[in-house]
């Protein structure tokens, strides 16, 4: 089926009329659509109608505006299931996972709804009297938003409910390996009631698309989730126009398992964090750092598990482990493993899957390896597959040492029975979010996403706290005191002079 841009309410090809295909990763040769190969022209026609509708949009009730994000939960609702299917097809994970996907979705339709009714600023007393002092929050402007094709639906809505909610007009580029589901999204907030103009969607690849969107004097705000290579090039770039911009960027998180974990528990964690989404999540357990006491019993025992996960197309029922999204993924995963035969012990995977049912998708093995040292390549930089680097910890301090030691600081997580080493653990780990007894996954959508160090540039996604993204806040100062009143001069007394 072929798709159209939506630029001001109208759905468009691109300028050029070329387009590009995307396909199902589990099978190549199915194809879920055909997407406009748009270009900066089209770009500046997105901008051009999002920045038209602003006043219109920034002047409607905030309530009234958190009526089309709850509208577009509720329509996310009855249409979840087949949502679901169509990003499994796209981007590959089971179903279980798209249904979650999507169920994020909604939820973050509820929470930026209902704060619509709250936006809260703040009154505080003033210093004179008969004066009055508040602060409201209001919209950036136009917001460019940039999105990953690892969560197709929920990334989108973490940033464009609360855009919309707050008041600004948005021009929206999906990843080209999902288009569908971002595409799906507009469909619902147009259907929801949302403005022509105020929702705008350009498809197409990074430079001819992405890079446009930040380049432009009328986006006053980007947010942007994918690499860190990216992130910092967008960054640089939006920096030298002082454009804000929200960065969600790698992660290389850990799971410290101290020697009176509950083993069962544990084990459960690690294959979920591991090897869910195929490794491919930011916040994905990318380490386990693993008390000696316990390493040789749980390694035993996390091997066996491991070697009995199923991999297949999503849309199968007994599939464990899907494809990852694309070839070049598969390239990157094979050089990071090359890589680890030679800093550690391969315990099980290391290769593409191409048997059978799986030729024509992009599968690969899910990979461990043990005895990698903390310096090593594999245990410092973001793989994003299914591949576990296992570490040895003699101690608790010994633990969060290591899985800080790195250059993100997005998730983390102790499994122990202690409950001052997880307190410790709680105060001492440099990340954004951190689990105790449960893997590094499982953000909720009314709480700060975000991380330390590199993983991005100190916003928090989620929550009340993404509204300092896009809105700005004004400082209202009311004197009715009828006579010229100077801060910090008339109401401060002289102090007397020292005899
Ligand atoms: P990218 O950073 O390349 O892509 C993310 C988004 O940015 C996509 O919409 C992409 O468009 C767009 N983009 C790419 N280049 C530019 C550019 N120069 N200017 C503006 N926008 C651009 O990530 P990839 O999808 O290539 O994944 C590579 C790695 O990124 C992964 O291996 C992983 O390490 C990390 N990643 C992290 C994610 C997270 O959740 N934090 C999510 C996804 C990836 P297009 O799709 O058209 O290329």
């Amino acid at each position: 089926m072929k798709h159209k841009n939506l630029i001001n309410g109208k759905w468009v090809d691109a300028k050029s009329g070329k387009t590009f295909v995307d396909r199902n990763p589990a099978d190549t040769d199915d194809v879920v659509g055909e997407f406009p190969a748009s270009g900066p022209a089209d770009v500046d026609a997105a901008v051009a109608a999002a920045k038209a509708a602003f006043d219109g949009w920034r002047r409607t009730p905030a309530p009234k505006r958190a009526q089309v994000v709850y509208r577009a939960g509720e329509i996310l609702r009855e249409r979840k299931a087949e949502i679901a299917r169509d990003m499994t097809r796209e981007m590959g994970k089971v179903l279980k996972e798209t249904n979650g996907d999507v169920q994020e979705g909604i939820d973050t339709a509820y929470h930026h709804a209902a704060e619509g009714r709250r936006l809260f600023g703040f009154t505080t007393p003033s210093e004179l009297p008969n004066k009055w002092a508040m602060t409201v929050r209001q919209p950036v402007g136009v917001a460019g938003i940039i999105t990953p094709w690892n969560f197709p639906l929920a990334i989108p809505t973490w940033k464009i409910f609360p855009a919309l909610v707050a008041g600004n007009t948005v021009v929206f580029k999906p990843a080209s390996d999902t288009p569908k589901s971002g595409h799906t999204l507009v469909e619902i907030l147009v259907e929801a009631g949302a403005p022509a103009g105020v929702v705008n969607i350009v498809h197409g690849g990074g430079a001819d698309v992405g890079t446009p969107i930040v380049k432009h004097a009328d986006t006053r705000v980007v947010s942007f989730t994918g690499s860190v290579e990216t992130g910092r090039e967008l960054n640089s770039i939006a920096g030298g126009m002082l454009k804000r911009t929200c960065c969600e960027l790698g992660g290389k998180n850990a799971i410290i398992a101290m020697d009176d974990a509950d083993l069962d528990l544990l084990l459960d964690g690690v294959l979920w964090g591991a090897f869910g989404t195929t490794g491919q999540r930011c916040t994905a357990t990318s380490r386990l750092i693993v008390h000696r006491k316990i390493h040789d019993e749980f390694l035993g025992r996390l091997l066996a598990r491991v070697k009995k996960l199923r991999l297949g197309n999503g849309l199968d029922p007994k599939t464990h482990v899907g494809p990852v999204v694309n070839a070049g993924r598969i390239e990157a995963i094979q050089r990071y493993v090359d890589i680890g035969r030679k800093e550690g012990t391969l315990l099980c995977g290391g290769a593409a899957v191409t048997d059978g049912d799986l030729k024509k998708g992009h599968f690969y093995a899910p990979t461990v390896f043990d005895g990698v040292k903390p310096s090593a390549r594999i245990a410092k930089e973001e793989i994003f597959g299914p591949v576990l680097t296992v570490l040895e910890c003699a101690s608790l301090v010994d633990g969060i040492r290591i899985a800080n030691d790195v250059e993100f600081g997005l998730s983390s997580s102790i499994y122990t029975r202690d409950i001052t080493a997880a307190f410790r653990a709680i105060e001492d780990l440099e990340t954004g979010i951190v689990y105790v007894n449960a893997p590094t996954i499982g953000a909720e959508a009314h709480l700060p996403f975000g991380g330390w160090k590199s993983t991005g540039n100190g916003h928090r996604e989620g929550a009340h706290t993404i509204y300092d993204v896009f809105t700005e806040w004004k400082t209202v100062y009311v004197d009715y005191s009828g006579t010229l009143q100077r801060a910090q001069i008339d109401n401060i007394e002289a102090p007397k002079s020292r005899k």
